[in-house]
């Protein structure tokens, strides 16, 4: 879902705005945890098009000692943001502040909306041109507080949305990814590792249901989100070991995420509950790779050997990637980030029809599939029905013949031509009407 992000200047009305928009649209409000104070958001639907829509809070542009935080948060937010809309303020003028707050906006002038505020006399508006000064376009005047201007605004937000839309076709939100394993493997040591420095408020994904939130991640100019397992909620009551907890966690986190990173412990080598969890991340026909990490202490001939292991242990997941890392060191994190933008690339793999037909003829040209109880399967036709990971719509003599030797077959003969590393490959057969 596309977000449009209010920013401002505090006490310019961006609350009262959100809450004008909000309110009446029974959004669902959600509190997302910034530091001290939250920044707002809440799906609203107008026309018929739904955006989410945030509230950066009254601390970007002010000289708040918090600032600095929610700065980076927000500075992010506006990369993401479909539509900024710049609030300012009628009874105060154009303040110094208001100038600040437009610089930071330069670079995404495309997208802002320039929203003068508190223009509660519509037979004042003249007061709305001084604004014209700031040079991101035409001012609009609104009144939060009375309503004005509102519903015009909500237009012009809809336009743009719908506008973007038709020029660049639909982007794809951010590729999520999940750091799965049991405790002390080092997945927060590996996610503080990836995020480094640029390490942010834990904020909601977007595109998700609202209980989901993460970081930001930008793997050399790729943008993905950490989806924040720590952050999900426990389930109550029941009285949890440690197996059910990571158990759960692990479905939770999977249900929101595209690519899991399953964490191994090098030292301790793998255990039955690591293979429950590859297990999971099978039947939720995620991406995967295979992180074994704390590798600092071996020699390297002892990594080779827990990566066999590894390799030999998850042997239902043959196609993810098996990486090395030290989350202590540093050491295999650039093989760590070129592997997930590998398998991103899988996930999102896209072939054309004939293309895929092309290739299922080939495959059934060379010995066709074995055949079960003495009848042999056949596809007719084949089409891609979606990404994420690439699913396809196979149309067959018989789905009940599509068995797992069958599933197998295929996929290892698709996988020569087209490895897709890390990825799942769906089938969805049907019969040929
Ligand atoms: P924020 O810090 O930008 O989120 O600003 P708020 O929404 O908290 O509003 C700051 C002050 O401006 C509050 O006292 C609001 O009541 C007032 N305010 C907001 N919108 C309007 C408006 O349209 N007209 C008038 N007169 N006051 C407004
Ligand atoms: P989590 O429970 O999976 O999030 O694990 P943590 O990140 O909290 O790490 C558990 C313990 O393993 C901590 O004591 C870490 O310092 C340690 N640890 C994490 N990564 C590494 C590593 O790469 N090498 C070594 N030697 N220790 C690590």
């Amino acid at each position: 879902m596309e977000t449009v992000l209010l920013v401002g200047r505090p006490n310019v009305g961006k609350s009262s705005l959100f809450n004008r928009i909000t309110r009446r649209r029974q959004a669902i409000v959600t509190e997302i945890p910034g530091t001290t104070r939250d920044i707002l958001c809440a799906e609203v639907t107008w026309q018929g098009r739904s955006f989410r829509l945030c509230d950066s809070g009254g601390l970007w542009g002010g000289d708040d000692p918090l600032q600095k935080e929610v700065e980076a948060r927000v500075e992010a937010l506006l990369g993401e943001a479909a539509v900024i809309l710049f609030v300012v303020d009628a009874k105060e003028g154009l303040s110094p502040l208001d100038e600040g707050v437009a610089e930071k906006l330069r670079p995404y002038a495309e997208k802002v909306l320039l929203v003068v505020n508190k223009v509660d006399d519509p037979s004042r508006r003249e007061v709305v041109f001084e604004f014209y000064r700031l040079g991101l376009g035409d001012p609009q005047p609104v009144s939060a507080a009375h309503g004005r201007g509102v519903a015009d605004l909500l237009d012009m937000v809809v336009e743009r949305l719908g506008g973007a839309k038709g020029d660049e076709g639909e982007r794809e939100a951010p590729l999520r990814l999940t750091l799965l394993g049991r405790p002390n493997v080092g997945k927060s040591s590996l996610a503080n590792a990836l995020l480094g420095e640029d390490r942010q408020i834990v904020s909601p994904i977007p595109g998700t249901t609202r209980d989901a939130v993460g970081w930001p991640l930008e793997v050399e100019g790729t943008a993905f989100w950490l989806v924040d397992t720590a952050g999900l909620r426990r389930p109550g009551r029941v009285k949890p070991g440690i197996e059910f907890f990571s158990v759960r966690r692990a479905e939770e986190a999977l249900r929101l995420s595209h690519l899991a990173l399953l964490v191994l412990d090098g030292k301790e080598g793998v255990v039955a509950l690591d293979q429950r969890i590859g297990g999971l991340i099978q039947k939720a026909q995620k991406g995967v790779i295979l992180v074994i990490n704390k590798v600092d202490g071996l020699r390297p001939e002892e990594v080779k050997k827990r990566e066999e292991e590894v390799r030999a242990a998850f042997y239902f997941l043959p196609f993810a990637p098996v990486v090395s890392v030290s989350a202590l060191t540093g050491k295999g994190l650039s093989r760590l980030r070129r592997a997930v933008l590998e398998v991103a690339r899988s996930l999102d793999f896209i072939l054309s029809t004939p293309e895929i037909n092309r290739l299922l003829q080939e495959i059934q040209n060379k010995g066709g599939f074995p055949s079960v109880h003495g009848r042999s399967f056949r596809i007719y036709y084949g089409v891609q029905k979606g990404t994420r990971p690439p699913t396809f719509t196979l149309f067959v003599n018989d789905p009940e013949l599509f068995h797992f030797s069958i599933q197998r077959h295929l996929e290892n003969q698709w996988r020569q031509r087209h490895p897709l590393p890390g990825a799942p490959i769906v089938w969805e057969v049907r019969p040929r009407s």
